[in-house]
């Protein structure tokens, strides 16, 4: 099945008792056992609800993935994947993740006795030689979020496997559509739902896809011992998105890419950094393991007022933190999303003052270029 069939109907049957087409929002915490012990599989809302078992069943799916694990945010995805690990286990991550991951990692984890190395992971030989004897675990996001830094898949799954080490890719910035990291042989995928695979700004969810049995069964564990899963009726909602995935990726990526196009001679942009755009350091990489670029822009304007400027000029891109949404957002990394980083790391991975990040949605590119040119003029 191709993705806009499988978008629509994988993990969706009509409902057993009407016949619904849409699978129903099962608003019950618990279930009724018609004798002592003899339940229909359900007993518990944590544990199981099958409102969400849709959604997880049409995520795997489009990851090309066997099992799918949903939770109330991507950071609950997040707290999921490291709760494979124990004290002692070295942990290498993207030294460009984003910045609530790195929050994580670094002021409540390592106080649990993990060992965190952040490295550029897109050097591979950085990476091959930044692995040691205890490392458990490579965590990545590909395309960073917000300098779009690119890491080979193929090269971190073979290095995964050549020393028995986990990997595991954040594709929320690609979403399914773009990219399937699975595909490289990446032994699991995380998402920010919120994102472009909720697409409307009005869900807070994650989820982890694997095709690995032994790790999918932890993460069933652990899904229903931590408990962060989402309520029956955000699962309804990001299914209800799901089913127009492709064409949303393919309208972001449309106008991203017209964006760049007119706004890459403006001489007001120091950088413009975006891996569909030939000058790209890693443009041949993108295009070798993703299907589309998606709709994040970052800008590097060579100031923080010039920054400012430009964001408060905006008119149709409203500044606020997110991104993936229909709506186009205008976000400012070092006083928003990534503000938790310290300076050092952010002035190490390029993170300026200056540099402002557009989430560019679907409405007509002309309208959206107009908005950004003006907002340029004014500085
Ligand atoms: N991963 C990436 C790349 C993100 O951008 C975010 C949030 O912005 C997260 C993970 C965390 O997801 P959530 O905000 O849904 O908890």
């Amino acid at each position: 099945m191709k993705f806009a069939t499988k978008q629509i109907h994988a993990g969706q049957h009509p409902e057993e008792t009407t016949g619904a087409v849409i699978t129903p929002i099962f608003q019950t915490s618990t279930y009724s056992n018609k004798k002592l012990g003899e339940s229909k599989g359900y007993d518990y809302g944590r544990t199981i609800n099958p409102t969400r078992t849709a959604l997880e069943q049409n995520l795997a799916a489009l990851e090309n993935g066997k099992y799918g694990f949903c939770f109330s945010s991507g950071m609950a995805a997040v707290q999921t994947v490291i709760s494979l690990f124990k004290p002692g286990d070295h942990i290498i991550c993207t030294n460009n993740v984003y910045g609530g991951t790195y929050r994580l990692f670094e002021q409540i984890i390592k106080n649990y006795g993990l060992e965190f190395s952040y490295i550029d992971t897109s050097d591979i030989d950085l990476l091959k030689n930044s692995v040691k004897e205890n490392t458990k675990f490579i965590y990545v996001e590909t395309p960073t979020n917000p300098m779009l830094n690119i890491t080979d898949l193929k090269k971190l799954s073979e290095l995964g496997r050549s020393e028995n080490i986990i990997t595991c890719v954040d594709n929320t910035f690609m979403s399914p559509y773009f990219q399937n990291p699975l595909d490289f042989g990446i032994d699991v995928v995380l998402h920010s739902s919120t994102k472009y695979i909720n697409g409307h700004s009005d869900v807070i969810g994650g989820c982890l896809i694997t095709s690995d049995e032994k790790t999918a069964e932890r993460f069933k564990f652990l899904q229903n011992s931590i408990g962060a899963v989402p309520a029956p009726f955000d699962c309804w909602l990001i299914l209800r998105s799901t089913k127009t995935l492709a064409q949303r990726m393919r309208a972001h990526n449309e106008n991203a890419m017209a964006i760049c196009e007119k706004i890459s001679v403006d001489k007001k942009i120091k950088k413009l950094f975006y891996p569909g755009l030939e000058s790209h350091p890693q443009y041949e990489l993108a295009k070798s393991q993703m299907r589309g670029f998606g709709g994040i822009i970052s800008l590097e304007l060579g100031s923080y007022d010039k920054a400012v400027e430009f964001c408060n000029a905006l008119e149709i891109f409203q500044i606020a933190e997110s991104l993936g949404g229909v709506e186009s957002l205008v976000c400012h990394p070092v006083s928003m999303t990534h503000g938790v980083v310290p300076i050092e790391v952010r002035k190490k991975i390029g993170l300026s003052d200056g540099l402002v990040r557009l989430s560019v949605g679907i409405e007509d590119k002309e309208d959206l270029i107009e908005d950004i040119s003006k907002a340029l003029n004014t500085l």
